[in-house]
């Protein structure tokens, strides 16, 4: 038998975290980066929430894989299935087999639909639907925009959802078009939150809350989803005062996620990891294979999972795998991550914080965490661009 195609550094996921640290490693000086991507179409998820509210198409975040891997990676179109650290190789679905130097493993998360009994069939109906799938995204928006009255609850998860709190872009975007047509008054809109709060930064969270009465939506923090009846078109729900059914018309739901198999069953997941790639929230260092990083939604960074997440732990990976190989002192990640949120169909706040739930503006003076005109600008227009041209080519410093 012939001995596995060996690459000096090993990308597992062609997705935001993947693409951008093959980019940013390729950059740096590594002549032998590869990547392993089964899809061969790239999305840029942040807009997957603008196709919930009406203000984008799947077109605009749609690009052909092969034309968005940085320059100079090799992309493998397979699947993998397994990951054997001690022999340091990767195994694709076909059986091929590939050796790395160091390897990323940023293959994100999957929607658990599991995690709530009748939520699959309830998404399968007309009176359902999440932004959390490219395929469910249009639907969303046509089932908000197409209702006239009655109940409209929108069920937000805190189990690994990536960027969470952006499930509140398609309510914000439905109340403000109900409010201006007349039918906000016959229609009574209830938020469901299973966390403490709507984000984690007090003064954001502040002024979601306040945009939230503004448009009379009750706000229901610490309730969680337990179950879904689609054909009753009923909820049940377990509440801080108890359990209770909650009838719907519309139902909008950022899903529970969960880790891929393949990453515990490849021994990669601890017992307290929750089947996620267990690392050094820090360091992004694998906690027991030290050639092993994990970033992105499929690794436990300790924080809110996002995209704006990996401008920072990008970097961190990339000079950490030279600073193992000569014996540097590695670099820290302090959990930075950012929720861009929308409080109508004008204005966005950004909440930046680090893992303790701390404000960490990126910008000095101007305060993001204020709704604004121009900042739903640069979300929606500006933001794609600087992804597609900078951010998963690897220029991310
Ligand atoms: C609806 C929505 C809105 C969002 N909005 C925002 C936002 O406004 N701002 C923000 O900062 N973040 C936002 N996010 C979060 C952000 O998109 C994610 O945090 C980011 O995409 C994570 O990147 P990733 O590479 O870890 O995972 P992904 O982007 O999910 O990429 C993982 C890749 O791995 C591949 N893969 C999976 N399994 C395998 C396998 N077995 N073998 C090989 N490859 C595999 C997948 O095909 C995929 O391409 C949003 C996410 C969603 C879903």
């Amino acid at each position: 038998m012939s001995s596995p195609r060996r690459h000096d550094v090993l990308v597992i996921g062609g997705g935001n975290a993947g693409l951008s640290l093959a980019g940013r490693v390729r950059r740096d000086g590594c002549r032998d980066v590869a990547v392993v991507e089964p899809r061969s179409v790239h999305h840029y998820k942040p807009l997957l929430s603008y196709v919930a509210s009406g203000t984008a198409t799947l077109a605009d975040l749609r690009r052909p894989q092969d034309e968005v891997v940085p320059s100079g990676v090799r992309r493998y179109a397979g699947t993998v299935e397994s990951v054997d650290p001690a022999r340091s190789v990767v195994v694709l679905a076909d059986g091929t087999e590939l050796e790395y130097g160091d390897l990323a493993v940023c293959p994100g998360a999957e929607l658990d639909w599991d995690a709530i009994p009748g939520s699959r069939e309830a998404v399968a109906t007309a009176h359902a639907a999440t932004s959390y799938l490219p395929e469910q995204a249009e639907k969303t928006w046509t089932m908000l925009s197409s209702l006239r009255s009655g109940r409209a609850v929108f069920a937000i998860s805190d189990r690994h959802v990536p960027c969470a709190p952006v499930g509140l872009k398609p309510l914000f975007s439905a109340v403000d078009v109900w409010r201006r047509s007349g039918a906000l008054d016959s229609i009574e809109v209830e938020l469901l939150v299973e966390g403490p709060h709507l984000v984690r930064h007090a003064e954001a969270d502040r002024n979601l809350r306040a945009a939230a009465d503004e448009y009379g939506v009750r706000v229901r923090l610490g309730t969680t989803v337990t179950s879904v009846d689609a054909g009753a078109r009923t909820l049940a729900l377990a509440t801080p005062g108890g359990p209770q059914d909650l009838a719907y018309d519309a139902l909008y739901l950022a899903p529970p996620h969960r880790a891929l198999p393949w990453i515990a069953e490849s021994g990669l997941a601890t017992d307290g990891s929750e089947g996620f790639v267990a690392v050094d929230p820090e360091t992004l260092q694998h906690v027991t294979h030290p050639r092993i990083w994990g970033l992105g939604d499929a690794a436990t960074v300790a924080t809110l999972p996002s995209g704006g997440a990996l401008r920072r732990q990008v970097p961190v990976v990339a000079r950490n795998i030279q600073a193992r190989r000569k014996g540097r002192i590695m670099d820290r990640y302090d959990g930075y991550s950012v929720a861009p949120v929308t409080t109508s169909r004008r204005r966005l706040l950004l909440a930046e914080f680090d893992r303790h739930g701390t404000a960490e503006p990126s910008v000095p003076l101007v305060d993001l965490a204020r709704p604004r005109p121009s900042l739903l600008l640069f979300d929606r227009y500006l933001e794609p661009l600087i992804y597609w041209h900078k951010l998963i080519k690897g220029r991310v410093s």
